[in-house]
């Protein structure tokens, strides 16, 4: 009876991970840990396409993150949002990082299976010295950063160009914390 009983607190645990309840309508919805991105961009006004904010992890002070002002349903993707609103919010993200770090900046997207929030964040920081490794394309902008996929990717300036590392899993590990 307890083996039972444990298994399926385990499987009600296993789904509360995976399941985005986050319902903007229902602001008690977002009270809920993996919703609070959500609420963050609740703040915004509507009409503001991409929201910068400042990483609330106490271990990463000098972050911030990109997030698009729409949702998505269930645990958001990166294949919900238009064209338009993608080139945006890397857009954003980009300007915000050449702000804050020059050409030393990188922006970063995790791969989905390891997002703990629902709400599509891009990570935006400090590139660490000498990082380099992985499959790259180079790109001239924004608008030509292909999507991601399940994967992650991060992308960086070398020489007036971009290279987008697609493939990759924990991408924020190239940015200083
Ligand atoms: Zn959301
Ligand atoms: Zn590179």
């Amino acid at each position: 009876m307890r083996v039972a009983v444990t298994f399926l607190l385990f499987l009600t645990a296993l789904r509360a991970q995976v399941a985005c309840a986050c319902d903007p309508q229902d602001p008690d919805s977002l009270k809920e840990r993996r919703c609070s991105l959500c609420a963050v961009v609740e703040h915004a006004p509507p009409g503001t396409p991409v929201v910068l904010v400042k990483d609330n992890s106490l271990k990463k002070p000098d972050r911030w993150l990109a997030l698009p002002r729409t949702h998505s349903p269930g645990m958001h993707q990166m294949s919900a949002l238009t064209d338009a609103q993608r080139t945006e919010l890397w857009s954003t993200a980009i300007a915000k990082a050449k702000e804050l770090w020059g050409d030393q900046w990188a922006v970063a997207y995790n791969a989905e299976k390891l997002h703990t929030q629902c709400h599509v964040h891009v990570h935006i920081g400090k590139l660490l010295d000498g990082v380099e490794w992985g499959e790259f394309k180079v790109i001239d902008s924004p608008d030509q950063i292909p999507q991601p996929g399940a994967d992650g990717l991060w992308i960086h300036p070398v020489n007036g160009k971009l290279h987008v590392h697609l493939g990759e899993q924990l991408t924020e590990t190239v940015l200083w914390q």
